[in-house]
Protein backbone atom coordinates (compact mmCIF):
# COMPACT_ATOMS: atom_id res chain seq x y z
CA UNK A 1 0.00 0.00 0.00
CA UNK A 2 1.23 3.23 -0.78
CA UNK A 3 2.61 5.70 1.97
CA UNK A 4 1.12 9.18 2.04
CA UNK A 5 0.17 11.64 3.62
CA UNK A 6 0.59 15.21 4.16
CA UNK A 7 1.83 18.02 6.44
CA UNK A 8 -0.79 18.12 9.97
CA UNK A 9 -0.79 20.64 12.39
CA UNK A 10 0.54 19.93 16.15
CA UNK A 11 -1.21 22.12 18.18
CA UNK A 12 -4.16 19.36 19.32
CA UNK A 13 -1.12 16.67 20.02
CA UNK A 14 -0.60 13.10 18.46
CA UNK A 15 -3.63 11.54 18.50
CA UNK A 16 -5.58 14.14 16.85
CA UNK A 17 -3.33 14.27 14.40
CA UNK A 18 -3.49 10.77 13.90
CA UNK A 19 -7.03 10.59 13.89
CA UNK A 20 -7.54 13.39 10.86
CA UNK A 21 -4.70 11.18 8.71
CA UNK A 22 -7.40 8.34 8.80
CA UNK A 23 -10.03 10.75 8.15
CA UNK A 24 -8.35 11.45 4.58
CA UNK A 25 -7.18 8.59 3.54
CA UNK A 26 -3.65 9.21 4.66
CA UNK A 27 -1.59 6.19 6.59
CA UNK A 28 1.30 8.67 7.36
CA UNK A 29 1.69 12.49 8.22
CA UNK A 30 4.32 15.53 8.66
CA UNK A 31 4.05 17.76 11.80
CA UNK A 32 6.45 20.88 13.18
CA UNK A 33 8.07 19.85 16.44
CA UNK A 34 7.28 22.96 17.71
CA UNK A 35 6.49 26.96 16.45
CA UNK A 36 7.96 26.81 12.94
CA UNK A 37 8.88 30.39 13.32
CA UNK A 38 9.95 30.07 16.94
CA UNK A 39 11.68 27.54 19.58
CA UNK A 40 9.54 26.67 22.08
CA UNK A 41 8.05 23.80 22.08
CA UNK A 42 4.28 22.48 23.82
CA UNK A 43 4.73 19.59 26.73
CA UNK A 44 4.30 16.07 25.55
CA UNK A 45 1.23 14.26 26.98
CA UNK A 46 1.85 11.08 27.92
CA UNK A 47 -1.39 9.99 27.63
CA UNK A 48 -1.33 11.14 24.13
CA UNK A 49 1.09 9.46 22.87
CA UNK A 50 -0.02 6.29 24.28
CA UNK A 51 -3.47 6.62 22.87
CA UNK A 52 -1.63 7.73 19.33
CA UNK A 53 0.70 4.76 19.74
CA UNK A 54 -2.19 2.74 19.52
CA UNK A 55 -4.22 4.47 17.01
CA UNK A 56 -0.94 4.43 14.80
CA UNK A 57 -0.81 0.57 15.52
CA UNK A 58 -4.05 -0.31 14.38
CA UNK A 59 -3.82 1.84 11.40
CA UNK A 60 -0.75 1.09 10.42
CA UNK A 61 0.77 4.75 10.42
CA UNK A 62 4.25 4.86 10.04
CA UNK A 63 6.79 6.21 10.05
CA UNK A 64 5.65 9.81 10.62
CA UNK A 65 7.95 12.53 9.73
CA UNK A 66 8.57 15.24 12.36
CA UNK A 67 10.32 18.49 10.59
CA UNK A 68 12.52 21.16 12.56
CA UNK A 69 11.56 24.74 12.70
CA UNK A 70 12.84 26.66 9.65
CA UNK A 71 14.10 29.48 11.33
CA UNK A 72 16.91 27.00 12.91
CA UNK A 73 20.33 28.01 11.08
CA UNK A 74 22.84 24.92 11.97
CA UNK A 75 25.40 27.19 9.79
CA UNK A 76 25.16 30.87 10.89
CA UNK A 77 27.14 33.39 11.04
CA UNK A 78 26.46 34.08 14.98
CA UNK A 79 27.48 31.36 17.19
CA UNK A 80 24.72 31.90 19.45
CA UNK A 81 22.12 31.24 16.87
CA UNK A 82 24.38 27.92 15.78
CA UNK A 83 24.29 26.92 19.35
CA UNK A 84 20.32 27.46 19.36
CA UNK A 85 19.64 25.90 16.40
CA UNK A 86 21.68 22.49 17.65
CA UNK A 87 20.18 22.72 21.27
CA UNK A 88 16.67 22.80 20.31
CA UNK A 89 17.37 20.19 17.55
CA UNK A 90 18.86 17.82 19.98
CA UNK A 91 15.83 18.37 22.44
CA UNK A 92 13.79 17.58 19.13
CA UNK A 93 15.42 14.20 18.76
CA UNK A 94 15.20 13.35 22.79
CA UNK A 95 11.30 14.17 22.43
CA UNK A 96 11.01 11.50 19.94
CA UNK A 97 12.42 8.87 21.63
CA UNK A 98 8.54 9.21 22.92
CA UNK A 99 7.47 7.42 19.31
CA UNK A 100 10.42 5.60 18.59
CA UNK A 101 11.35 4.44 14.97
CA UNK A 102 9.99 7.48 13.08
CA UNK A 103 11.72 10.34 11.15
CA UNK A 104 12.73 14.03 11.13
CA UNK A 105 13.95 15.99 8.68
CA UNK A 106 15.44 19.61 8.79
CA UNK A 107 16.63 22.17 6.06
CA UNK A 108 20.30 22.29 6.08
CA UNK A 109 20.91 25.98 7.13
CA UNK A 110 22.17 29.21 4.81
CA UNK A 111 26.02 29.56 5.39
CA UNK A 112 25.30 33.66 4.79
CA UNK A 113 27.81 34.68 2.70
CA UNK A 114 30.58 32.58 5.08
CA UNK A 115 31.47 29.69 2.16
CA UNK A 116 29.54 26.25 0.97
CA UNK A 117 32.78 24.86 2.95
CA UNK A 118 31.87 26.83 5.96
CA UNK A 119 28.66 25.96 5.83
CA UNK A 120 28.97 22.01 5.40
CA UNK A 121 31.43 22.23 8.47
CA UNK A 122 29.30 23.54 10.79
CA UNK A 123 26.10 21.50 9.45
CA UNK A 124 28.45 18.26 9.84
CA UNK A 125 29.80 19.40 13.33
CA UNK A 126 26.51 19.87 14.91
CA UNK A 127 25.46 16.37 13.57
CA UNK A 128 28.21 14.84 15.13
CA UNK A 129 27.59 16.71 18.66
CA UNK A 130 23.58 15.76 18.90
CA UNK A 131 23.23 11.99 17.40
CA UNK A 132 23.19 9.45 19.59
CA UNK A 133 23.85 5.93 18.65
CA UNK A 134 21.35 4.59 20.97
CA UNK A 135 18.46 7.14 19.49
CA UNK A 136 15.71 5.44 17.61
CA UNK A 137 15.09 8.45 14.56
CA UNK A 138 16.70 8.73 11.71
CA UNK A 139 17.71 12.39 11.02
CA UNK A 140 16.86 13.53 7.11
CA UNK A 141 18.82 16.30 5.28
CA UNK A 142 15.93 18.12 2.85
CA UNK A 143 17.48 18.70 -0.62
CA UNK A 144 16.97 22.52 -1.05
CA UNK A 145 16.08 25.27 -3.97
CA UNK A 146 19.42 26.53 -3.53
CA UNK A 147 17.98 29.74 -2.86
CA UNK A 148 20.23 32.56 -1.59
CA UNK A 149 22.89 31.12 0.53
CA UNK A 150 20.95 27.60 1.14
CA UNK A 151 23.24 24.76 1.97
CA UNK A 152 21.76 21.69 0.24
CA UNK A 153 20.81 22.87 -3.64
CA UNK A 154 23.02 20.54 -4.99
CA UNK A 155 23.29 16.73 -4.41
CA UNK A 156 26.81 16.77 -3.88
CA UNK A 157 26.33 19.14 -0.35
CA UNK A 158 23.99 16.89 1.13
CA UNK A 159 27.07 14.14 0.41
CA UNK A 160 29.75 15.84 1.36
CA UNK A 161 27.59 16.57 4.57
CA UNK A 162 27.21 12.66 5.79
CA UNK A 163 30.58 12.08 4.61
CA UNK A 164 31.59 14.10 7.78
CA UNK A 165 28.73 12.57 9.82
CA UNK A 166 29.88 9.57 12.31
CA UNK A 167 26.76 8.23 12.77
CA UNK A 168 26.14 7.28 9.48
CA UNK A 169 22.76 5.37 9.95
CA UNK A 170 21.30 7.77 11.38
CA UNK A 171 20.95 10.39 8.78
CA UNK A 172 19.04 10.50 5.77
CA UNK A 173 17.97 12.74 2.56
CA UNK A 174 14.22 14.21 2.11
CA UNK A 175 13.64 14.96 -1.04
CA UNK A 176 11.43 17.41 -2.17
CA UNK A 177 10.41 17.42 -5.27
CA UNK A 178 9.37 21.11 -5.59
CA UNK A 179 13.30 22.22 -3.99
CA UNK A 180 14.91 19.48 -6.65
CA UNK A 181 12.98 21.27 -9.59
CA UNK A 182 13.51 24.91 -8.70
CA UNK A 183 17.45 23.42 -8.03
CA UNK A 184 17.44 22.61 -11.69
CA UNK A 185 16.89 18.56 -11.15
CA UNK A 186 14.41 17.68 -14.20
CA UNK A 187 11.98 15.75 -12.43
CA UNK A 188 9.32 15.66 -15.11
CA UNK A 189 11.10 15.36 -18.30
CA UNK A 190 13.98 13.35 -16.83
CA UNK A 191 12.99 11.62 -13.50
CA UNK A 192 15.49 8.40 -14.35
CA UNK A 193 18.74 10.55 -15.32
CA UNK A 194 17.43 12.63 -11.75
CA UNK A 195 17.37 9.55 -9.78
CA UNK A 196 20.78 7.76 -11.02
CA UNK A 197 22.57 11.17 -9.96
CA UNK A 198 21.08 10.96 -7.16
CA UNK A 199 21.93 7.02 -6.92
CA UNK A 200 25.32 8.03 -8.13
CA UNK A 201 25.93 10.95 -5.97
CA UNK A 202 24.50 10.27 -2.57
CA UNK A 203 23.09 6.54 -2.70
CA UNK A 204 19.27 5.72 -3.17
CA UNK A 205 19.62 3.61 0.13
CA UNK A 206 19.89 7.09 1.88
CA UNK A 207 16.85 8.65 0.53
CA UNK A 208 13.94 7.81 3.20
CA UNK A 209 11.31 10.21 2.42
CA UNK A 210 9.57 12.31 -0.30
CA UNK A 211 7.92 15.70 0.16
CA UNK A 212 5.65 15.85 -2.65
CA UNK A 213 4.16 18.86 -4.21
CA UNK A 214 4.00 20.68 -7.27
CA UNK A 215 5.87 24.19 -7.75
CA UNK A 216 5.03 27.65 -8.89
CA UNK A 217 8.07 28.26 -10.86
CA UNK A 218 9.93 26.70 -14.13
CA UNK A 219 12.89 24.29 -13.58
CA UNK A 220 15.88 25.85 -12.26
CA UNK A 221 14.11 29.19 -10.84
CA UNK A 222 15.98 28.58 -7.36
CA UNK A 223 12.88 29.66 -5.80
CA UNK A 224 11.15 27.64 -3.51
CA UNK A 225 7.08 27.96 -3.78
CA UNK A 226 4.88 24.79 -3.82
CA UNK A 227 1.80 24.20 -5.60
CA UNK A 228 -1.18 22.27 -5.22
CA UNK A 229 -0.05 18.96 -7.48
CA UNK A 230 -1.38 19.63 -11.19
CA UNK A 231 -1.91 23.67 -10.27
CA UNK A 232 2.33 24.50 -11.33
CA UNK A 233 5.07 23.65 -13.66
CA UNK A 234 5.94 19.80 -12.67
CA UNK A 235 2.27 18.80 -13.16
CA UNK A 236 0.21 15.88 -12.11
CA UNK A 237 1.37 13.30 -14.26
CA UNK A 238 4.97 14.26 -13.45
CA UNK A 239 4.62 13.41 -9.49
CA UNK A 240 2.59 10.46 -9.94
CA UNK A 241 5.63 9.10 -12.09
CA UNK A 242 7.26 9.86 -8.75
CA UNK A 243 5.02 8.14 -6.40
CA UNK A 244 4.97 5.07 -8.86
CA UNK A 245 8.76 4.72 -9.43
CA UNK A 246 10.18 1.39 -8.94
CA UNK A 247 12.79 3.31 -6.70
CA UNK A 248 10.45 5.02 -4.97
CA UNK A 249 7.44 3.56 -4.16
CA UNK A 250 7.77 1.77 -1.42
CA UNK A 251 8.93 5.28 0.43
CA UNK A 252 7.16 7.75 2.23
CA UNK A 253 5.18 10.88 0.71
CA UNK A 254 4.53 14.29 2.51
CA UNK A 255 2.02 16.41 0.78
CA UNK A 256 2.91 20.26 1.82
CA UNK A 257 1.15 21.75 -0.91
CA UNK A 258 -0.79 24.80 -0.29
CA UNK A 259 -4.23 23.24 0.99
CA UNK A 260 -7.00 22.81 3.52
CA UNK A 261 -7.85 19.03 4.63
CA UNK A 262 -10.64 18.82 1.69
CA UNK A 263 -7.62 19.38 -0.82
CA UNK A 264 -5.30 17.45 0.47
CA UNK A 265 -7.85 14.09 0.72
CA UNK A 266 -8.27 14.58 -3.28
CA UNK A 267 -4.49 14.30 -3.86
CA UNK A 268 -4.05 11.47 -1.67
CA UNK A 269 -7.05 9.71 -3.45
CA UNK A 270 -5.39 10.72 -7.17
CA UNK A 271 -1.91 9.42 -5.44
CA UNK A 272 -3.39 6.28 -4.39
CA UNK A 273 -5.45 5.59 -7.94
CA UNK A 274 -2.24 6.32 -9.69
CA UNK A 275 -0.04 4.12 -7.52
CA UNK A 276 -2.66 1.02 -7.43
CA UNK A 277 -2.45 0.95 -11.44
CA UNK A 278 0.91 -1.09 -11.52
CA UNK A 279 0.88 -2.22 -7.93
FE1 LIG B 1 11.09 21.64 4.64
FE1 LIG C 1 9.83 20.26 1.93
ZN1 LIG D 1 9.76 24.41 0.35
Amino acid sequence: MLKIGCHLSSSKGYESMGKTAVSIQANTFQFFTRNPRGTRAKEIKMEDVKRFLELAKEHKIAPVLAHAPYILNACSKDERLRNLARDTMADDLKRMEYIPGNLYNFHPGCHVGQGMETGISFISDMLNQILDPAQHTIVLLETMAGKGSEVGGRFEELREIMDRVEQTDHVGVCLDTCHVWDGGYDIAGHLDDVLTEFDRVIGLDHLKAVHLNDSRNPLGSGKDRHAKIGEGYIGAEALARVVRHPALKTLPFYLETPNELDGYAREIAFMRREWEKDN
